[in-house]
């Protein structure tokens, strides 16, 4: 298969491309290069352009294509960031996820997995999600993922176009080999942000964001999934596209919980450290509990995790930190 992974020089784009080219297929990456990283793009060529930009896209699918799957992971993906500047949001997400449907339109092609989130549920009713929950978004990335899922049931009624959202829950760990990682400049997210704290001592502390949330210690409880995984499910979700005529969402997670004590407690384990926190206030736009119900993956795309165990995820990404080389 011949595929084209927008956004393949971010975190998970990256490790899509790794697996995608394990298999055999050729890899198109395209990438503006905002938060991505061009020494991540190894397994294919890329192409430097913004889906902001519709003749980007327009030469990208002319000369490079065409493409027997587009897969699309550009976007900006930050709660709080997203609180403070929505229009950023809605101009990446939405409006450059039009001009992508847009240009497969014109150009013929109808198969797109699209990375979707948990933020979609804002604050949820049960303790495990599927994907009968409403999706009432609390922030404005959960927002424009929400409008861009709306998109594509209306683009497939109107034109026919095929698609699958999976809709992450929270995407860690690192390419066992350690080839590629997650590297974000700043970086916000937790297990990347403990381990840093242990490799950089003083000069980064560790922050726990809310000490007082309604759960079992009073810090926030999110289901971490190893990012192989989550590449895993995009195959599947490409594959299931060959036979399914449809619009499509998936939940992906591992079904368990972890406190944000927890995963620094687990980080402890995996590299025989104690780890020094400070607690702040919270994050604006964090809901207390995200924690998935990912059957229905299992019983249509035959998706089942890897990794289930956090002190392994952790172990994956503790490698990568330790020697990134990007
Ligand atoms: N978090 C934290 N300290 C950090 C980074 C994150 O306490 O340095 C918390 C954050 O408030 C949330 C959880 O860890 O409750 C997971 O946050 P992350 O940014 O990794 O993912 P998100 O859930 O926002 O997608």
């Amino acid at each position: 298969m011949k595929v084209l992974v927008l956004g393949g020089a971010g975190y998970i784009g990256s490790h899509m491309c790794k697996m995608l080219a394990s298999q055999n297929d050729t890899v198109i990456v395209f990438d503006n290069l905002s938060t991505g990283h061009a020494e991540a793009v190894k397994w294919g060529p890329l192409i430097v352009g913004d889906v902001l930009n519709k003749n980007d896209l327009v030469s990208l699918f002319s000369e490079h294509g065409p493409f027997d799957l587009v897969i699309h992971f550009c976007a900006k993906s930050l709660v709080g960031e997203s609180v403070q500047h929505p229009a950023t949001y809605y101009r990446n997400n939405v409006m450059g996820t039009l001009n992508v449907l847009e240009t497969m339109i014109d150009t013929g092609h109808d198969k797109l997995v699209f990375s979707s989130t948990a933020a979609v549920f804002g604050v949820p009713k049960v303790n495990l999600i599927d994907e009968s929950q409403p999706r009432l978004p609390i922030n404005p990335y959960g927002q424009s993922k929400k409008m861009v899922e709306d998109m594509l049931q209306d683009f497939h009624k109107a034109y026919g176009l095929k698609s699958v959202c999976l809709r992450y829950f929270n995407a860690c760990g690192a390419d066992p080999e350690a080839e590629i990682g997650e590297r974000h400049e700043p970086e916000t997210h937790l297990i990347p942000n403990i381990l840093k704290s242990i490799l950089m001592g003083a000069e980064q502390q560790m922050k726990v964001f809310g000490k007082d949330y309604p759960t079992m210690d009073g810090t926030c409880i999110r289901d971490y999934i190893h990012i192989n995984d989550l590449a895993k499910a995009h195959i599947l979700a490409g594959d299931y596209l060959s036979n399914h005529d449809g619009a499509y969402a998936f939940n992906l997670g591992n079904g368990n919980g972890f406190s944000v004590l927890e995963v620094i407690a687990a980080a402890e384990q995996v590299v025989g450290n104690t780890i020094a926190y400070k607690i702040e206030e919270p994050r604006a736009g964090d809901p207390a509990v995200l924690v998935a119900n990912a059957n229905l993956a299992e019983i249509e795309l035959g998706w089942k995790p890897h990794y289930n165990d956090i002190q392994t995820i952790i172990a994956t990404a503790w490698q990568w930190h330790q020697n990134e080389t990007f």
